[in-house]
Protein backbone atom coordinates (compact mmCIF):
# COMPACT_ATOMS: atom_id res chain seq x y z
CA UNK A 1 0.00 0.00 0.00
CA UNK A 2 2.66 2.02 0.85
CA UNK A 3 4.51 2.09 -2.51
CA UNK A 4 1.58 2.25 -4.42
CA UNK A 5 0.51 5.49 -2.70
CA UNK A 6 4.86 6.63 -3.18
CA UNK A 7 4.24 5.84 -6.53
CA UNK A 8 0.96 8.01 -7.19
CA UNK A 9 2.28 10.76 -5.41
CA UNK A 10 5.15 10.76 -7.86
CA UNK A 11 3.00 10.62 -10.85
CA UNK A 12 0.79 13.89 -9.19
CA UNK A 13 4.56 15.80 -8.44
CA UNK A 14 5.13 14.91 -12.36
CA UNK A 15 2.13 16.27 -13.22
CA UNK A 16 2.58 19.30 -11.30
CA UNK A 17 5.54 19.70 -13.17
CA UNK A 18 4.30 19.13 -16.40
CA UNK A 19 1.55 21.82 -16.07
CA UNK A 20 3.83 24.21 -14.74
CA UNK A 21 5.99 24.12 -17.88
CA UNK A 22 2.85 24.14 -20.17
CA UNK A 23 1.09 27.10 -18.56
CA UNK A 24 4.43 29.47 -19.58
CA UNK A 25 3.05 29.34 -22.86
CA UNK A 26 -0.42 30.81 -23.30
CA UNK A 27 -1.15 28.32 -26.67
CA UNK A 28 -0.46 25.45 -24.09
CA UNK A 29 -1.85 27.19 -20.79
CA UNK A 30 -5.00 24.86 -20.51
CA UNK A 31 -3.57 21.44 -20.85
CA UNK A 32 -0.86 22.91 -18.25
CA UNK A 33 -3.85 23.46 -15.75
CA UNK A 34 -5.69 20.36 -16.45
CA UNK A 35 -2.58 18.21 -16.05
CA UNK A 36 -1.83 19.92 -12.69
CA UNK A 37 -5.64 19.97 -11.76
CA UNK A 38 -5.12 15.97 -12.73
CA UNK A 39 -2.63 16.00 -10.25
CA UNK A 40 -4.04 17.53 -7.49
CA UNK A 41 -7.07 14.75 -8.20
CA UNK A 42 -4.42 12.35 -7.57
CA UNK A 43 -2.87 13.47 -4.64
CA UNK A 44 -6.32 14.17 -2.84
CA UNK A 45 -7.65 10.73 -3.60
CA UNK A 46 -4.22 8.69 -2.71
CA UNK A 47 -3.81 10.85 0.70
CA UNK A 48 -7.85 9.87 1.68
CA UNK A 49 -7.36 6.31 1.11
CA UNK A 50 -4.23 6.71 3.45
CA UNK A 51 -4.33 4.48 6.03
CA UNK A 52 -3.52 7.36 8.50
CA UNK A 53 -7.14 8.71 7.58
CA UNK A 54 -9.43 7.57 10.74
CA UNK A 55 -12.40 9.10 10.21
CA UNK A 56 -14.07 10.95 7.51
CA UNK A 57 -16.92 13.00 8.91
CA UNK A 58 -15.19 16.26 9.15
CA UNK A 59 -12.76 16.24 5.68
CA UNK A 60 -16.45 15.64 4.20
CA UNK A 61 -18.05 18.28 6.13
CA UNK A 62 -14.73 20.53 5.33
CA UNK A 63 -15.07 19.61 1.57
CA UNK A 64 -18.23 20.56 1.25
CA UNK A 65 -18.42 23.89 3.13
CA UNK A 66 -15.11 24.21 1.34
CA UNK A 67 -16.17 23.46 -1.85
CA UNK A 68 -19.23 25.52 -1.59
CA UNK A 69 -17.46 28.90 -0.21
CA UNK A 70 -14.85 28.16 -3.33
CA UNK A 71 -17.22 27.77 -6.14
CA UNK A 72 -18.96 30.69 -4.79
CA UNK A 73 -15.71 33.53 -4.85
CA UNK A 74 -14.48 32.19 -8.04
CA UNK A 75 -18.41 32.87 -9.92
CA UNK A 76 -18.49 36.21 -8.09
CA UNK A 77 -14.79 37.70 -8.01
CA UNK A 78 -14.49 39.73 -11.24
CA UNK A 79 -11.43 39.24 -12.76
CA UNK A 80 -10.35 42.67 -11.37
CA UNK A 81 -10.31 41.21 -8.02
CA UNK A 82 -8.24 38.30 -8.89
CA UNK A 83 -4.90 40.09 -6.77
CA UNK A 84 -7.23 40.08 -3.61
CA UNK A 85 -8.30 36.30 -4.22
CA UNK A 86 -5.43 34.96 -4.73
CA UNK A 87 -3.82 37.13 -1.72
CA UNK A 88 -6.54 35.68 0.26
CA UNK A 89 -6.44 32.42 -1.02
CA UNK A 90 -2.38 32.24 0.23
CA UNK A 91 -3.47 33.70 3.65
CA UNK A 92 -5.11 30.62 3.96
CA UNK A 93 -2.83 28.15 2.72
CA UNK A 94 -0.45 29.66 5.67
CA UNK A 95 -3.15 29.33 8.06
CA UNK A 96 -3.46 25.80 7.03
CA UNK A 97 0.22 25.21 7.39
CA UNK A 98 0.27 26.68 11.14
CA UNK A 99 -2.76 24.89 12.46
CA UNK A 100 -1.18 21.53 10.88
CA UNK A 101 1.99 21.90 13.03
CA UNK A 102 0.02 23.40 16.48
CA UNK A 103 -2.11 20.29 16.09
CA UNK A 104 1.29 17.72 15.29
CA UNK A 105 2.69 19.70 18.71
CA UNK A 106 -0.38 18.91 20.75
CA UNK A 107 -0.17 15.47 19.28
CA UNK A 108 3.49 14.55 20.24
CA UNK A 109 3.46 16.17 23.78
CA UNK A 110 0.24 14.71 24.49
CA UNK A 111 0.41 10.72 23.05
CA UNK A 112 2.79 8.69 24.68
CA UNK A 113 2.96 7.09 21.42
CA UNK A 114 4.80 9.79 19.53
CA UNK A 115 7.85 11.54 20.86
CA UNK A 116 9.69 14.38 19.65
CA UNK A 117 13.09 14.50 17.62
CA UNK A 118 15.16 17.31 16.75
CA UNK A 119 14.06 17.55 12.83
CA UNK A 120 10.48 17.21 13.30
CA UNK A 121 10.95 20.48 16.24
CA UNK A 122 12.74 22.15 13.35
CA UNK A 123 10.15 21.56 10.90
CA UNK A 124 7.76 22.53 13.22
CA UNK A 125 8.38 25.69 14.54
CA UNK A 126 9.21 26.29 10.83
CA UNK A 127 6.06 25.59 9.56
CA UNK A 128 4.26 27.73 12.30
CA UNK A 129 6.27 30.94 11.77
CA UNK A 130 6.11 31.00 8.39
CA UNK A 131 2.44 30.05 8.02
CA UNK A 132 1.77 32.52 10.26
CA UNK A 133 3.70 35.28 8.88
CA UNK A 134 2.13 34.06 5.78
CA UNK A 135 -1.43 34.25 7.12
CA UNK A 136 -1.50 37.55 8.75
CA UNK A 137 0.39 38.52 5.89
CA UNK A 138 -2.01 37.87 3.03
CA UNK A 139 -4.95 39.26 5.21
CA UNK A 140 -3.46 42.61 5.68
CA UNK A 141 -2.44 42.72 1.27
CA UNK A 142 -6.07 41.49 0.96
CA UNK A 143 -7.58 44.30 2.53
CA UNK A 144 -5.28 46.41 1.29
CA UNK A 145 -6.21 45.72 -2.38
CA UNK A 146 -9.40 45.96 -1.36
CA UNK A 147 -9.54 49.21 0.08
CA UNK A 148 -10.33 47.94 3.56
CA UNK A 149 -6.60 48.95 4.81
CA UNK A 150 -4.90 51.73 3.49
CA UNK A 151 -2.99 51.32 0.34
CA UNK A 152 -0.64 53.96 1.21
CA UNK A 153 2.84 53.54 2.48
CA UNK A 154 2.77 53.10 6.26
CA UNK A 155 5.65 54.00 8.26
CA UNK A 156 6.31 54.13 12.41
CA UNK A 157 9.11 55.03 14.27
CA UNK A 158 11.28 51.74 15.10
CA UNK A 159 9.86 50.28 12.00
CA UNK A 160 12.91 48.08 10.72
CA UNK A 161 14.66 47.75 14.21
CA UNK A 162 11.14 46.66 15.70
CA UNK A 163 10.79 43.63 12.85
CA UNK A 164 14.28 43.03 13.53
CA UNK A 165 14.10 42.53 17.25
CA UNK A 166 11.23 40.60 16.15
CA UNK A 167 12.85 38.46 13.72
CA UNK A 168 16.11 37.55 16.32
CA UNK A 169 13.74 36.72 19.38
CA UNK A 170 11.61 34.01 17.20
CA UNK A 171 14.65 32.76 15.49
CA UNK A 172 16.17 32.62 19.44
CA UNK A 173 12.76 30.91 20.46
CA UNK A 174 12.97 28.29 17.84
CA UNK A 175 16.58 27.24 19.09
CA UNK A 176 14.97 26.94 22.28
CA UNK A 177 11.90 25.33 21.28
CA UNK A 178 14.01 22.53 18.98
CA UNK A 179 16.31 22.07 22.27
CA UNK A 180 13.56 21.66 24.82
CA UNK A 181 9.82 21.33 23.10
CA UNK A 182 7.75 20.72 26.23
CA UNK A 183 7.79 24.37 26.96
CA UNK A 184 3.99 25.35 25.41
CA UNK A 185 3.97 28.74 26.52
CA UNK A 186 6.81 29.14 23.76
CA UNK A 187 5.02 27.49 20.82
CA UNK A 188 2.13 29.98 21.49
CA UNK A 189 4.75 32.57 21.81
CA UNK A 190 6.11 31.86 18.58
CA UNK A 191 2.94 31.79 16.87
CA UNK A 192 1.36 35.39 18.47
CA UNK A 193 5.08 36.88 17.51
CA UNK A 194 4.59 35.45 13.46
CA UNK A 195 1.51 36.80 13.58
CA UNK A 196 2.20 40.42 14.59
CA UNK A 197 5.52 40.27 12.20
CA UNK A 198 3.27 39.33 9.03
CA UNK A 199 0.87 42.22 9.50
CA UNK A 200 4.09 44.61 10.83
CA UNK A 201 5.87 43.43 7.04
CA UNK A 202 2.84 43.79 4.97
CA UNK A 203 1.37 46.70 6.40
CA UNK A 204 4.33 49.27 5.55
CA UNK A 205 4.26 48.23 1.76
CA UNK A 206 2.81 50.82 -0.89
CA UNK A 207 -0.21 50.31 -3.23
CA UNK A 208 2.02 50.13 -6.17
CA UNK A 209 4.41 47.05 -4.57
CA UNK A 210 1.31 45.19 -3.18
CA UNK A 211 1.50 42.90 -6.67
CA UNK A 212 4.99 41.85 -6.16
CA UNK A 213 3.80 41.64 -2.36
CA UNK A 214 1.43 39.11 -3.51
CA UNK A 215 3.32 37.29 -5.51
CA UNK A 216 5.91 36.86 -2.54
CA UNK A 217 3.13 35.89 -0.43
CA UNK A 218 2.68 33.01 -2.48
CA UNK A 219 5.90 31.54 -2.42
CA UNK A 220 5.98 31.97 1.46
CA UNK A 221 2.35 29.96 1.10
CA UNK A 222 5.09 27.37 -0.58
CA UNK A 223 7.74 27.12 1.91
CA UNK A 224 4.92 26.91 4.71
CA UNK A 225 2.90 23.98 2.92
CA UNK A 226 7.22 22.36 2.39
CA UNK A 227 7.62 22.51 5.74
CA UNK A 228 4.23 20.81 7.01
CA UNK A 229 4.74 18.42 4.60
CA UNK A 230 8.10 17.94 6.46
CA UNK A 231 6.13 17.30 9.54
CA UNK A 232 3.43 15.27 8.96
CA UNK A 233 6.18 13.01 6.40
CA UNK A 234 4.21 13.54 3.39
CA UNK A 235 6.80 13.91 0.54
CA UNK A 236 4.04 14.73 -1.77
CA UNK A 237 3.15 17.90 -0.05
CA UNK A 238 7.23 18.91 0.37
CA UNK A 239 7.20 18.54 -3.47
CA UNK A 240 4.11 21.07 -4.33
CA UNK A 241 5.01 23.48 -1.55
CA UNK A 242 8.66 23.62 -2.81
CA UNK A 243 6.99 24.35 -6.65
CA UNK A 244 4.59 26.61 -5.25
CA UNK A 245 7.26 28.67 -3.58
CA UNK A 246 9.60 28.40 -6.21
CA UNK A 247 7.94 29.83 -9.06
CA UNK A 248 6.65 32.51 -6.48
CA UNK A 249 10.05 33.88 -6.11
CA UNK A 250 10.59 33.66 -9.93
CA UNK A 251 7.35 35.21 -10.29
CA UNK A 252 8.37 37.88 -7.47
CA UNK A 253 11.83 38.67 -9.18
CA UNK A 254 10.17 39.03 -12.52
CA UNK A 255 7.56 41.31 -11.10
CA UNK A 256 10.08 43.57 -9.46
CA UNK A 257 12.18 44.20 -12.60
CA UNK A 258 8.71 45.05 -14.19
CA UNK A 259 8.79 47.29 -11.25
CA UNK A 260 12.22 48.27 -10.73
CA UNK A 261 11.91 47.22 -6.97
CA UNK A 262 14.20 45.73 -5.18
CA UNK A 263 13.68 42.28 -3.99
CA UNK A 264 15.27 42.82 -0.68
CA UNK A 265 12.91 45.91 -0.46
CA UNK A 266 9.59 43.69 -0.52
CA UNK A 267 10.97 40.92 1.54
CA UNK A 268 11.86 43.26 4.51
CA UNK A 269 8.72 45.80 4.13
CA UNK A 270 8.86 49.07 3.17
CA UNK A 271 12.40 49.31 3.17
CA UNK A 272 13.31 53.19 1.75
CA UNK A 273 14.28 52.64 -2.05
CA UNK A 274 14.14 55.12 -4.56
CA UNK A 275 10.42 56.63 -5.31
CA UNK A 276 8.87 53.76 -2.45
CA UNK A 277 9.71 56.84 -0.09
CA UNK A 278 7.76 59.75 -2.10
CA UNK A 279 4.81 60.90 -0.69
CA UNK A 280 1.83 60.13 -3.73
CA UNK A 281 1.02 63.98 -3.79
CA UNK A 282 4.60 64.79 -3.68
CA UNK A 283 5.58 65.23 -7.29
CA UNK A 284 4.87 68.95 -8.69
CA UNK A 285 1.20 68.70 -10.19
CA UNK A 286 1.92 69.02 -14.52
CA UNK A 287 0.47 71.67 -15.77
CA UNK A 288 -0.31 72.67 -19.45
CA UNK A 289 -3.15 72.59 -22.19
CA UNK A 290 -5.23 69.27 -22.70
CA UNK A 291 -6.29 68.68 -25.97
CA UNK A 292 -9.05 66.10 -26.18
CA UNK A 293 -10.30 64.96 -29.64
CA UNK A 294 -14.13 63.69 -30.12
CA UNK A 295 -14.66 60.10 -32.35
CA UNK A 296 -15.24 61.81 -35.69
CA UNK A 297 -11.81 63.96 -35.36
CA UNK A 298 -10.16 60.60 -34.11
CA UNK A 299 -11.43 58.61 -37.27
CA UNK A 300 -9.61 60.91 -39.25
CA UNK A 301 -6.00 60.89 -37.86
CA UNK A 302 -6.46 56.92 -37.77
CA UNK A 303 -7.25 56.74 -40.98
CA UNK A 304 -4.00 58.77 -41.91
CA UNK A 305 -1.90 56.77 -40.00
CA UNK A 306 0.14 53.80 -40.99
CA UNK A 307 1.75 52.55 -37.57
CA UNK A 308 -0.69 52.18 -34.80
CA UNK A 309 0.53 50.69 -31.15
CA UNK A 310 -2.96 49.59 -28.78
CA UNK A 311 -1.45 49.91 -24.96
CA UNK A 312 -3.99 48.25 -23.20
CA UNK A 313 -5.02 49.11 -19.38
CA UNK A 314 -6.64 48.44 -16.27
CA UNK A 315 -8.95 50.50 -17.43
CA UNK A 316 -10.30 47.85 -20.47
CA UNK A 317 -10.83 45.49 -18.07
CA UNK A 318 -12.79 47.34 -15.99
CA UNK A 319 -14.82 48.34 -19.51
CA UNK A 320 -14.87 45.07 -20.78
CA UNK A 321 -13.91 46.52 -23.76
CA UNK A 322 -11.67 44.13 -25.65
CA UNK A 323 -14.13 42.85 -27.83
CA UNK A 324 -14.87 46.39 -29.23
CA UNK A 325 -10.94 46.88 -29.10
CA UNK A 326 -10.63 43.51 -31.41
CA UNK A 327 -13.43 45.33 -33.44
CA UNK A 328 -11.74 48.57 -33.99
CA UNK A 329 -8.13 46.09 -35.16
CA UNK A 330 -9.85 44.11 -37.35
CA UNK A 331 -11.25 47.09 -38.98
CA UNK A 332 -7.73 49.14 -39.27
CA UNK A 333 -6.03 45.88 -40.83
CA UNK A 334 -8.64 45.72 -43.16
CA UNK A 335 -7.77 49.49 -44.04
CA UNK A 336 -3.72 48.23 -44.67
CA UNK A 337 -2.94 49.43 -41.34
CA UNK A 338 -0.19 47.32 -39.26
CA UNK A 339 -1.70 47.25 -35.72
CA UNK A 340 -0.12 45.35 -32.40
CA UNK A 341 -0.51 45.58 -28.78
CA UNK A 342 2.32 46.57 -26.09
CA UNK A 343 1.58 44.74 -22.79
CA UNK A 344 3.24 46.26 -19.31
CA UNK A 345 4.21 43.65 -17.18
CA UNK A 346 1.87 45.05 -14.65
CA UNK A 347 -0.53 46.11 -16.64
CA UNK A 348 -4.22 45.72 -14.87
CA UNK A 349 -3.92 44.16 -11.80
CA UNK A 350 -2.22 40.47 -12.31
CA UNK A 351 0.17 39.18 -14.73
CA UNK A 352 -0.83 38.37 -17.73
CA UNK A 353 -4.39 40.43 -17.10
CA UNK A 354 -4.43 41.95 -20.39
CA UNK A 355 -2.81 38.95 -22.24
CA UNK A 356 -5.64 37.37 -20.82
CA UNK A 357 -8.74 39.71 -22.04
CA UNK A 358 -7.19 40.11 -25.62
CA UNK A 359 -6.90 36.16 -25.64
CA UNK A 360 -10.81 36.26 -24.85
CA UNK A 361 -11.77 38.35 -27.64
CA UNK A 362 -9.72 36.46 -30.30
CA UNK A 363 -6.70 38.61 -30.49
CA UNK A 364 -4.18 36.58 -31.53
CA UNK A 365 -0.71 35.99 -29.77
CA UNK A 366 1.64 37.01 -31.91
CA UNK A 367 0.05 40.74 -31.39
CA UNK A 368 0.58 41.06 -28.57
CA UNK A 369 4.58 41.95 -27.34
CA UNK A 370 6.07 42.41 -24.30
CA UNK A 371 7.80 46.01 -22.85
CA UNK A 372 10.95 45.04 -24.39
CA UNK A 373 10.07 43.24 -27.61
CA UNK A 374 8.04 46.71 -28.32
CA UNK A 375 9.81 49.53 -26.40
CA UNK A 376 11.79 50.41 -29.38
CA UNK A 377 9.61 51.16 -31.92
CA UNK A 378 7.42 53.57 -30.41
CA UNK A 379 9.70 56.30 -32.01
CA UNK A 380 8.48 54.71 -35.55
CA UNK A 381 5.03 54.59 -34.86
CA UNK A 382 1.93 56.98 -36.18
CA UNK A 383 -0.30 56.33 -32.90
CA UNK A 384 -0.18 55.00 -29.41
CA UNK A 385 -3.85 54.23 -28.60
CA UNK A 386 -4.01 53.93 -24.65
CA UNK A 387 -6.86 52.30 -23.55
CA UNK A 388 -7.39 52.50 -19.74
CA UNK A 389 -3.71 52.53 -18.80
CA UNK A 390 -2.50 55.10 -16.70
CA UNK A 391 0.79 54.82 -14.34
CA UNK A 392 2.29 51.82 -16.63
CA UNK A 393 2.81 55.22 -19.79
CA UNK A 394 3.55 57.72 -16.76
CA UNK A 395 6.92 59.66 -17.68
CA UNK A 396 7.24 60.86 -13.95
CA UNK A 397 8.57 57.26 -13.64
CA UNK A 398 11.48 58.06 -15.91
CA UNK A 399 11.27 62.06 -14.92
CA UNK A 400 10.30 62.85 -11.51
CA UNK A 401 12.53 61.35 -8.84
CA UNK A 402 10.10 62.17 -5.86
CA UNK A 403 7.34 60.17 -7.76
CA UNK A 404 6.55 57.02 -6.16
CA UNK A 405 6.98 54.83 -9.54
CA UNK A 406 10.33 56.62 -10.34
CA UNK A 407 12.43 53.80 -11.80
CA UNK A 408 9.42 51.33 -12.68
CA UNK A 409 10.18 51.10 -16.59
CA UNK A 410 7.15 52.62 -18.33
CA UNK A 411 5.97 51.85 -22.22
CA UNK A 412 7.77 54.86 -24.02
CA UNK A 413 4.31 55.75 -25.76
CA UNK A 414 5.16 59.22 -25.54
CA UNK A 415 7.79 58.74 -28.54
CA UNK A 416 5.47 58.17 -30.84
CA UNK A 417 3.85 60.82 -33.19
CA UNK A 418 0.63 61.22 -31.76
CA UNK A 419 -0.72 59.87 -28.57
CA UNK A 420 -4.09 59.09 -27.86
CA UNK A 421 -5.35 58.35 -24.18
CA UNK A 422 -8.92 57.19 -23.83
CA UNK A 423 -10.19 57.45 -20.43
CA UNK A 424 -12.83 58.72 -18.25
CA UNK A 425 -11.36 62.00 -16.84
CA UNK A 426 -8.02 63.14 -15.74
CA UNK A 427 -8.08 60.91 -12.46
CA UNK A 428 -5.48 59.42 -11.17
CA UNK A 429 -4.59 55.65 -11.85
CA UNK A 430 -3.19 52.94 -9.37
CA UNK A 431 -0.29 54.55 -7.94
CA UNK A 432 -2.97 57.23 -6.88
CA UNK A 433 -0.15 60.24 -9.14
CA UNK A 434 -1.15 62.27 -11.78
CA UNK A 435 0.00 61.78 -15.30
CA UNK A 436 1.98 64.51 -16.95
CA UNK A 437 1.74 62.99 -20.38
CA UNK A 438 -1.89 64.12 -20.33
CA UNK A 439 -0.64 67.37 -20.99
CA UNK A 440 2.54 67.06 -23.45
CA UNK A 441 1.89 68.44 -26.83
CA UNK A 442 1.47 65.02 -28.91
CA UNK A 443 -1.14 64.13 -26.65
CA UNK A 444 -4.87 64.04 -27.69
CA UNK A 445 -7.15 63.00 -25.00
CA UNK A 446 -10.39 60.68 -26.26
CA UNK A 447 -12.89 61.03 -22.81
CA UNK A 448 -14.76 58.31 -22.31
CA UNK A 449 -15.64 54.87 -21.26
CA UNK A 450 -13.14 52.47 -23.15
CA UNK A 451 -15.88 49.93 -24.66
CA UNK A 452 -18.44 52.63 -25.56
CA UNK A 453 -15.54 55.08 -26.88
CA UNK A 454 -13.73 52.72 -29.21
CA UNK A 455 -16.98 51.37 -30.46
CA UNK A 456 -17.83 54.90 -31.34
CA UNK A 457 -14.43 55.19 -33.00
CA UNK A 458 -15.34 51.90 -34.87
CA UNK A 459 -18.32 53.16 -36.08
CA UNK A 460 -17.06 56.78 -36.83
CA UNK A 461 -14.04 54.93 -39.23
CA UNK A 462 -16.85 52.87 -41.03
CA UNK A 463 -18.74 56.06 -42.18
CA UNK A 464 -15.28 57.38 -43.32
P1 LIG B 1 -3.94 52.30 -13.77
O1 LIG B 1 -4.60 51.76 -12.57
O2 LIG B 1 -2.70 53.08 -13.62
O3 LIG B 1 -4.95 53.24 -14.58
C1 LIG B 1 -6.14 52.75 -15.05
C2 LIG B 1 -6.92 53.92 -15.65
O4 LIG B 1 -8.07 53.35 -16.25
C3 LIG B 1 -7.42 54.90 -14.61
O5 LIG B 1 -6.60 56.05 -14.58
C4 LIG B 1 -8.87 55.19 -15.03
O6 LIG B 1 -9.01 56.57 -15.35
C5 LIG B 1 -9.06 54.37 -16.29
N1 LIG B 1 -10.38 53.72 -16.32
C6 LIG B 1 -11.05 53.14 -15.31
N2 LIG B 1 -12.23 52.69 -15.74
C7 LIG B 1 -12.30 52.99 -17.06
C8 LIG B 1 -13.29 52.79 -18.05
N3 LIG B 1 -14.46 52.19 -17.78
N4 LIG B 1 -13.03 53.22 -19.31
C9 LIG B 1 -11.86 53.84 -19.60
N5 LIG B 1 -10.90 54.06 -18.69
C10 LIG B 1 -11.13 53.64 -17.43
O7 LIG B 1 -3.74 51.06 -14.76
P2 LIG B 1 -2.44 50.53 -15.52
O8 LIG B 1 -2.90 49.28 -16.18
O9 LIG B 1 -1.82 51.61 -16.34
O10 LIG B 1 -1.40 50.21 -14.39
C11 LIG B 1 -1.57 49.15 -13.48
C12 LIG B 1 -1.33 49.62 -12.07
O11 LIG B 1 -1.82 48.62 -11.20
C13 LIG B 1 0.15 49.81 -11.76
O12 LIG B 1 0.31 50.86 -10.84
C14 LIG B 1 0.52 48.48 -11.10
O13 LIG B 1 1.62 48.59 -10.24
C15 LIG B 1 -0.77 48.19 -10.34
N6 LIG B 1 -1.03 46.79 -10.07
C16 LIG B 1 -0.68 45.84 -11.01
C17 LIG B 1 -0.89 44.52 -10.76
C18 LIG B 1 -0.45 43.51 -11.76
O14 LIG B 1 0.04 42.44 -11.38
N7 LIG B 1 -0.65 43.78 -13.04
C19 LIG B 1 -1.56 44.06 -9.51
C20 LIG B 1 -1.98 45.15 -8.63
C21 LIG B 1 -1.68 46.45 -8.91
P3 LIG B 1 -10.47 57.26 -15.25
O15 LIG B 1 -10.95 57.05 -13.88
O16 LIG B 1 -10.22 58.68 -15.60
O17 LIG B 1 -11.32 56.58 -16.28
Amino acid sequence: MNILIEVSYLIASVLFIFGIKKLSSPKTARRGNFLAALGMLIAIVVTLLDRHVLTFEWIIIGFVVGGIIGVLMAYKTPMTGMPQMVGLLNGFGGGASLLVALSEYYKMKNFPMWTFNDATNITIVLSLIIGAVTFTGSLIAFGKLQGIVTGKVVKYPGQHPINVVLFISLITAGAFFVIDPTLEALVISIAVVSLVLGVLLVLPIGGADMPVAISLLNSYSGLAASATGFVLQNNQLIIAGALVGASGIILTIIMCKGMNRSLLNVVIGGWESAGSTGNANSNSSPKGEVKSVDSEELAMIFDAAENIIVVPGYGMAVAQAQHAVRDLVTLLELKGKKVRFAIHPVAGRMPGHMNVLLAEAQISYDKMLSMEEINDDFPNTDISLIIGANDVVNPAARNDKNSPIYGMPILNVDYSKTVIINKRSMNAGYAGIENELFFYPNTLMYFGDAKDAVAKLTQELKNL
